[in-house]
This record gives structure tokens, C-alpha cells and sequence, in this order.
């Protein structure tokens, strides 16, 4: 699709001085252009069991897409939101770690899933969903963004993950 890059809103300063934040609303609320990229991440893959995706906005982009392929759609949140039992990844950050959290009983061994998120940076956030979906013995065939920030090394940091198909759009 002509344009798709221009229609990430780039906002300066955001959420702090000197990072230039991709915003994907301005993408989002354009219905040509979302359809679009939910098609896209779909093309090639098949027999998908689960689409995982991080919070916030890994559920816009993992939820359709999962609808998509006719998979199920499974939450990776923050500590403390998920209602019943949960694991637990904690990963660095500069200062400190922070962690994600997925439902004990949300996969179950051998499923093959599909990891979907809006961008790739460090590619921190992404290596810790594929974790803990492997932790519960699913198979990850593949891991999808909107847009990858390639002067951040994420797909280095993803690296080890060998036999996953790793896609970005933009
Ligand atoms: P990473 O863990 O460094 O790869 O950062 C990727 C995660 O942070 C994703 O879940 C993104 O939603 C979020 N993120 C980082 N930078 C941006 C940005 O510029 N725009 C939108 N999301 C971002």
C-alpha cells in the first residue's frame, strides 16, 4: 500500500525528551490502511492455534489478526492484571526490570502461535512473550509488527529464536 509509512504520526519528545515516538493511532483509524496491515501480517501463515499479544497495543494489532486466521487470541499483560494464575517473565530495562505475565492455563503444549505487536525496537518486549509462550511448551512459528525501528538492533535480540519467521511491514 502506497503511503503506509506516512501514516505513522512521528511525535517528538514523547514520553520523554530526545525519543521519537511512532504512533500508530493515525494508522489505526484509518480503515483502508488498518484492514490492510491485519491482511498483510496474515499473509503465509497457516494452521495457527493462538495469537499472542502484549499490552496495549499488541491487542489491537494480535486480536483481529488472530480473528483473521481463525485462531484464538491469548493476553500478555503487566503484573497484576491477569485474573487467575499466571507466569511471570522479568526482563532489564536501563534502570531496573520490569516484567509480563501470561495465564497458566492460556496454551496448551504443542499449539503453535503466532506472537503480534505494533513495533520492534530493543526487541526486549517481544523476546520475553516469545519466553513465556514457550515456557508452556508452545511452539512460536512466527512473530509479526506493524513497523520495526531497524537502528535498534530488535531482530538481533531475537535472534536465537531460529525457527520463527520474523515479518514487519514498515
Ligand atoms: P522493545 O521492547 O524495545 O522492542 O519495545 C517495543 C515495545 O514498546 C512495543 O510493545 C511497543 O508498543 C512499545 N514501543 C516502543 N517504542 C515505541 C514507539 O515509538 N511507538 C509505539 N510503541 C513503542
Amino acid at each position: 500500500m502506497d503511503g503506509l509509512k506516512e501514516k505513522v504520526r512521528i511525535v517528538p519528545d514523547f514520553p520523554k525528551k530526545g525519543i521519537s515516538f511512532k504512533d500508530i493511532t493515525t494508522l489505526l483509524k484509518d480503515k483502508e490502511a488498518y484492514h490492510y496491515v491485519i491482511k498483510e501480517l496474515a499473509a503465509g501463515l497457516n494452521d495457527i492455534d493462538l495469537v499472542v499479544g502484549p499490552e496495549a497495543r499488541g491487542f489491537v494489532i494480535g486480536a483481529p489478526l488472530a480473528y483473521e486466521l481463525y485462531a484464538g487470541f491469548v493476553l500478555v499483560r503487566k503484573p497484576g492484571k491477569l485474573p487467575a494464575a499466571t507466569i511471570k517473565y522479568e526482563y532489564e530495562l536501563e534502570y531496573g526490570t520490569d516484567a509480563l505475565e501470561i495465564h497458566r492455563d492460556a496454551i496448551i503444549p504443542g499449539q503453535r502461535v503466532v506472537v503480534a505487536d505494533d513495533l520492534l525496537a530493543t526487541g526486549g518486549t517481544a523476546y520475553s512473550v516469545v519466553k513465556l509462550v514457550q515456557s508452556l511448551g508452545a511452539e512460536v512459528v512466527a512473530i509479526r509488527f506493524v513497523m520495526e525501528l531497524t537502528d535498534l538492533a530488535g531482530r538481533e535480540r531475537l535472534s536465537e529464536f531460529k525457527d520463527c519467521d520474523i515479518k514487519s511491514l514498515i
